[in-house]
């Protein structure tokens, strides 16, 4: 091993109260040459005040189209362990859980073969191997499928479908996340691994509204746990949070979105056909509220966030769908939906912006759903009534 880089300026980086990625590239420094390389190149960045990595092409594995990001240094006489440095998206498990044995294994073989880098997770979801050279890839990716692990998705292809812990471990879970996100994963491999699209496309599947994976502001299609019926209400419970020291108007009634709830200080009602299923109730009186009647999910399409327009938020497209393997409903929707992208949308076009650019009427139209009130953009900002200022007082 060589001596390890000096790096004045990255040293910066660990100051302060919070961890520091710099202090976790100089521990694989001290075990690999790569990464020692990495952190003189990442200094020299910071010293030229420019980025010193380029895009030097495609790279991959026989077969797939996707799951590996090319990256190249510009400067590889002076460091030439990240001469290549490319990235390697692996399929993570739904969910997240992972057996200690299986994050050994992946980190085993990220040690023979790559820098020893890693980030848990990308923010699409796949676990990310940083760094390693054109002629390991065949090696890893052989090392990895023989051991029942898969490579994710990238580039203009469906990316790997992600959720939340769902019913493994939340009890406000409307629908199994972790399933329909395998099945997801399953019947569409193709449109993974072989990009096709005419840009990416997000599944995030949340279990509930509080939606924790924030599929409504990630996912190009969001699926979110929801129910139909009533919430039921336990009064007794209810009274129980007031003598506990609950300000139930204030906390409950007067933060309903839709204003659905009322108290008296005896019982709690609430509106049901009015609720709009946020789950803020119910969220705050775990005892006392939970979801009632059948459960499946909603499904909403196009948010995204891009550097030139701006980021959009999901809208609703189905207000309830059941949810029951083996998903052929979301399934053959999401199939309607492709077409219609690929028939009509610009390269690096997400389906949200060929939605506000071709028009939501053309889309239902094309994939066969019928307009429905819950499919607004926003709330409205534009009343019909104006009120004056001394009735806003
Ligand atoms: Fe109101 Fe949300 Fe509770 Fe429905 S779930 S009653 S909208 S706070």
């Amino acid at each position: 091993m060589s001596e390890m880089r000096k790096t004045p300026l990255l040293d910066d980086l660990e100051k302060g109260p919070w961890p520091s990625f710099v202090t976790e590239m100089k521990k694989a420094a001290a075990k690999s040459e790569m990464s020692n390389d990495l952190l003189g190149a990442l200094e020299q960045c910071y010293k030229d005040k420019k980025t010193h990595w380029k895009h030097g092409g495609i790279v991959g594995v026989r077969g797939y189209g996707g799951g590996v990001i090319g990256r190249y240094s510009d400067i590889p006489e002076q460091f030439p362990g990240v001469a290549h440095f490319h990235t390697v998206r692996v399929n993570q498990p739904s969910a997240w859980f992972y057996k200690t044995d299986s994050l050994r294994e992946i980190c085993g073989i990220w040690d023979k073969y790559g820098s020893g880098l890693t980030n848990f997770h990308g923010s699409t979801g796949d676990m990310i191997l940083l760094g390693t050279k054109t002629e390991n890839l065949e090696t890893i990716f052989a090392e990895l499928s023989s051991r029942g692990w898969d490579l994710g998705g990238s580039g203009s292809a469906l990316r790997t479908p992600s959720c939340c812990v769902g019913p493994a471990r939340c009890e406000w879970s409307n629908i199994d996340t972790l399933d329909i996100t395998y099945s997801l994963t399953e019947e569409f491999q193709d449109e993974m691994h072989r990009p096709a699209f005419p840009y990416k496309y997000k599944f995030k599947v949340s279990g509930c509204a509080v939606d924790c994976v924030a599929a409504i502001a990630r996912a190009d299609c969001a699926i979110i746990g929801t129910w139909k019926g009533d919430i039921k209400i336990d009064q007794a419970e209810v009274q129980r949070y007031a003598k506990n020291g609950m300000d139930i108007n204030a906390e409950i009634v007067n933060m309903c979105p839709t204003k659905c709830i009322t108290y008296n200080g005896k019982e709690l009602k609430i509106e049901n056909e009015d609720c709009s299923r946020c789950m803020h109730c119910i969220t705050k009186m775990t005892k006392a509220l939970r979801p009632g009647g059948e459960r499946g999910a909603t499904i909403l399409i196009g948010s995204h966030a891009p550097f030139v327009k701006g980021a959009q938020l999901s809208q609703v497209i189905v207000p309830f769908m059941k949810m029951e393997p083996p998903y052929t409903e979301i399934k053959e929707l999401t199939r309607k939906i492709w077409e219609w992208w690929d028939e009509y949308g610009k390269n690096r076009e997400r389906i949200g912006e060929l939605i506000e650019r071709k028009g939501m009427r053309d889309f239902l139209e094309y994939i066969g759903v019928d307009p429905h009130p819950a499919m607004i953009k926003e709330p409205r900002r534009d009343p019909f009534y104006f009120w004056t200022t001394d009735e806003l007082k």
